[in-house]
């Protein structure tokens, strides 16, 4: 009976066991379908997620694509565009000045025609002449206060030569006071400036008779003035009251130009006319033999007479 009893609440209780075994596995399963929908979901979403970082970043990579290439078209074509100018404005003489300036002067065919004492009443003749042949010279003035010389100062810088220092008044005797030497060649610097209206000159200088007639004392204050000076290795020998006809003087310069790779041509051709009748003699003859004429610079280095 006990048995039966018992037998009979196990059968009765049956039921409740299964019902709950089977919620309890309904929920196991619905728990486990959530999550891997869930899992599913998340999987998703991180994969969306990663195309979209994908596409973004190829498409800021196309993006930058025809940027750069943009970029590199506009200076290649700005490197292509750039050269006519600086063609254009290139100076041809620029390898040769800068082998002037290294001290590279080898077989370098240089000539520099420089004018003293100047301007006169003829340097706007010599300055056509120099015009005529595109020849650039360098004019060693002296102090002339009067409206044709200023012309002439002015057009010396106009037209590209080299307005250098010869100073004030050509005295010999102010070498042995160098501070009224030093006056003398401040004075004439000064009046170039007012001139020809520039903040600076070329300061390119040249001892009135040559640095051999100077001396040490003068030539130093040269130097910290921050000149440099030059003397000459050609003369045109027309230095003396009656200078000889323009073929002696023209082949005077040629051949002796020919002995040097620089050379530095003293003439007084503002002041002869013979000397100025030579200068078409002397450019045509030595261009053709591939000789180059140069105007003077002041970081070039020059014949000197006298070197400290
Ligand atoms: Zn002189």
């Amino acid at each position: 009976m006990r048995k039966n009893s018992s037998s009979k609440l196990r059968v009765k209780n049956m039921p409740r066991f299964l019902t709950l075994s089977v919620l309890s596995l309904i929920l196991i399963v619905m728990i486990m379908m959530s999550l891997f929908f869930l899992m599913t979901k998340m999987a998703a979403a991180f994969h969306s997620q990663a195309q979209i970082l994908q596409t973004s970043s190829a498409n800021s990579s196309e993006t930058n694509a025809p940027k750069s290439e943009t970029t590199n078209n506009t200076t290649n074509e700005n490197i292509k565009a750039d050269p006519p100018p600086q063609v254009n404005n290139a100076d041809p003489f620029a390898d040769i000045k800068s082998r002037l300036r290294s001290g590279d002067t080898d077989g370098i065919k240089v000539v520099f025609l420089t004018f003293d004492d100047g301007p006169s009443d003829d340097t706007g003749e010599l300055l056509d002449t120099l015009a005529d042949y595109d020849i650039k010279g360098t004019f060693f003035t002296t102090l002339h206060d009067n409206d044709h010389a200023k012309n002439m100062y002015r057009r010396i810088v106009d037209e590209g030569h080299t307005l250098a220092n010869h100073t004030s008044s050509h005295d010999y005797g102010l070498y042995d006071t160098p501070e009224a030497f030093f006056a003398d060649v401040d004075a004439l610097d000064q009046f170039q400036k007012k001139i020809t209206d520039q903040d600076n000159t070329s300061h390119i200088f040249r001892f009135p008779g040559g640095s051999m007639n100077s001396n040490e004392a003068c030539i130093q204050g040269i130097l910290d003035r921050g000149y440099n000076y030059s003397d000459w290795n050609v003369s045109s020998g027309d230095g003396c009251a009656d200078p000889p006809p323009s073929d002696v003087i023209a082949q005077k310069i040629i051949e002796s130009c020919r002995q040097h790779d620089v050379s530095v041509v003293l003439s007084h051709a503002e002041l002869k006319s013979s000397s100025r009748e030579a200068m078409s003699i002397v450019i045509e003859t030595l261009q053709e033999e591939g000789y180059t004429f140069l105007n003077m610079e002041a970081d070039y280095t020059y014949p000197r007479h006298l070197e400290l």
